[in-house]
């Protein structure tokens, strides 16, 4: 799942990972349960996070080799923010190479940004499960007890809007080329993410099954 932050991703990968039972590989939630945690990577990675940064490559390469190379990723999966730079994009296409990974998609979502911006100041998180609430369409604020289990909804550190600036200029400078990247291989399925939950799931259902 490919895009900058707030296009929506996080959403569709988690019904695709249910509909399809594969994992749902998420970066972003890894390091966070990571902060949460309390462990070393946490510890690192929470600063450059509350900053709208990138974890260093490094880092990140070595988290999605270890998990790629799982079993429970064999029947496929859905990674989600990653790869974020072109040197991640590499790394990426040697760990497939190295597992035997032949066939995939890059689902690349196309929003524009002032939407982005409003998306992620109602993006609310249940904190028990990583759930995401629309504070405007549900009625819901930053908080309030989650309304399907006994979490709390949170508005991620990282949304504040002068941090979604700073993730939106990174996304453009480091992250965007990577779509080039994969544009030459043909496996990029560019995905309009302005629609309903609904309709975007259905569109990428249809360019991912092709
Ligand atoms: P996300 O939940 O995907 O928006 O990620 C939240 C934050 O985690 C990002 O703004 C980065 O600071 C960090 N992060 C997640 N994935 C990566 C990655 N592939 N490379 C570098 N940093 C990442």
């Amino acid at each position: 799942m490919f895009g900058p932050p707030g296009v929506g991703k996080g959403t569709q990968a988690k019904i695709l990972s249910e509909e399809f039972s594969i994992p749902h590989i998420s970066t972003g939630e890894m390091l966070r349960a990571a902060v949460t945690s309390g462990t070393e990577l946490g510890k690192k990675a929470k600063s450059i996070m509350d900053a709208g940064q990138l974890v260093p490559d490094d880092v990140m390469i070595g988290i999605v080799r270890e998990v790629l190379g799982a079993p429970n990723v064999r029947r496929g999966f859905i990674l989600d923010g990653f790869p974020r730079t072109l040197e991640q994009a590499k790394a990426l296409t040697k760990i497939f190479h190295d597992l035997g990974i032949t066939e995939f998609k890059v689902v690349n979502f196309q929003v524009n940004e002032d939407e982005i911006i409003h998306r992620l100041q109602n993006r609310l998180t249940c904190d028990k499960t990583g759930e995401i609430y629309n504070a405007e369409m549900d009625s819901l604020k930053a908080n309030d007890p989650c309304p399907d289990c006994e979490g709390t909804l949170r508005l991620r550190d990282d949304d504040k809007e002068e941090t979604v600036r700073e993730r939106l200029k990174i996304y453009h400078t480091s992250t965007e080329p990577v779509i080039g990247y994969f544009n030459e291989s043909g496996v990029v399925a560019n995905v309009d993410g302005m629609g309903s939950i609904d309709i975007v799931s259905r569109e990428i259902k249809m360019m991912v099954m092709d």
